[in-house]
């Protein structure tokens, strides 16, 4: 697996507390956004699940190795939430604690890793909790999780919590670059990262997977949508995500707009390539105007976030319409909340 320098770090402080014996059964890794929290699980579980390991990494030569190396290791039950419903539900989960509690193989390790937790149903959480206060020997728990807020306090507590945080900008920009061999230059990288909240992984795949060219087209549409005074023109593009990515990238134009209107330093704008569009906005509207327009649109992007099953179209129509009149509406913030 891809590894990322800057877990270089936590890595071997998770390490030196397992070569201390001090290691915690269950760790709950935290982030946002992708900041390369797999690779860093897989590379202490491959440290675990060896039989010689070394200081920092594992042998690949021993029994144990060979079968990671394969994907037959047998103890090792890493776990996803169902594709459909989008849950963990509690047949998989009593089926993994079974096996840890009668079944174990070879090896003498067991380790489990539960990809976002803030997807295991409240019965699989109970039946979690019952294993993490009593665990098989030699028996590990790596979770990972992007919003540790929607976890109950009582499974929370019986983790040792870490947050892998972004490198620095600085580091997260060199390794980009080095990605991308000279595709990007230096203001877009900048400004992928940073729409990314300083995510090196994620502001690689928005390159990747054409994202940056899509959100070159929507700035050029609010563009023409400012000049033209033609706001609904913008519904197809805010509409298109579930994700509500358009939505997030539009946000920040408007967060730029405000800050360049209050003065603030250039090294903060987030939208580094469209200076033009920031201060056309920032033209166009007062501060207040902006503020509050700006609150309308982030109760919106919450209201969206909550709720799936709404009629987006129209919401968004409203809204955009509000936002040509300067009109500032009660319902998304209460709604949101
Ligand atoms: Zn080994």
């Amino acid at each position: 697996m891809k590894w990322y320098p800057w877990l270089n770090i936590i890595h071997s402080k998770i390490l030196n507390s397992y070569r201390k014996n001090r290691g915690h059964h269950a760790l709950l890794l935290n982030a946002k956004w992708d900041n390369g929290e797999d690779a860093l699980i897989y590379a202490i579980v491959r440290w675990l699940s060896c039989s010689h390991p070394r200081e920092t990494r594992h042998c690949n030569v021993c029994y144990n190795c060979k079968l990671m190396n394969i994907g037959h290791y047998p103890d090792y039950y890493p776990i996803n939430p169902d594709n459909n419903t989008q849950t963990i539900g509690v047949d998989i989960i009593r089926a993994c604690i079974n096996a840890i509690h009668h079944h174990s193989y070879r090896s003498q390790v067991k380790i489990i890793f539960i990809k976002y937790v803030e997807h295991l149903t409240d019965q699989s959480i109970n039946v979690l909790l019952k294993t993490l206060d009593e665990p098989p020997i030699n028996t590990y728990f790596f979770f990972k999780t992007r919003d540790y807020m929607k976890i109950p306090l009582t499974f929370l507590s019986r983790c040792m919590k870490w947050s892998i945080t972004p490198p620095k900008e600085s580091l997260g920009l060199q390794w980009l670059k080095q990605q991308q061999e000279g595709r990007v230059d230096d203001k877009s990288a900048q400004c992928a990262l940073r729409l990314c909240n300083g995510a090196p992984i994620e502001a690689e795949a928005m390159f990747k997977l054409g994202m940056w060219k899509q959100r070159l087209e929507l700035c050029k549409s609010i563009y023409c949508t400012i000049i033209n005074k033609d706001f609904l023109k913008l519904v197809p593009f805010l509409n298109t995500c579930r994700k509500n990515t358009y939505l997030y990238w539009f946000i920040t134009i408007l967060v730029d707009a405000l800050k360049w209107k209050q003065g603030i330093n250039k090294r903060f704008i987030i939208n580094l390539d469209q200076i033009e569009l920031i201060t056309i906005i920032a033209d166009y509207w007062n501060v207040s105007s902006l503020s509050l327009q700006l609150q309308q649109w982030l109760s919106l992007l919450c209201y969206f976030q909550k709720f799936t099953s709404v009629d987006r179209e129209l919401l968004l129509t409203y809204r955009l319409l509000n936002w040509k009149q300067d009109i500032v509406e009660s319902c998304f913030h209460v709604w949101s909340i």
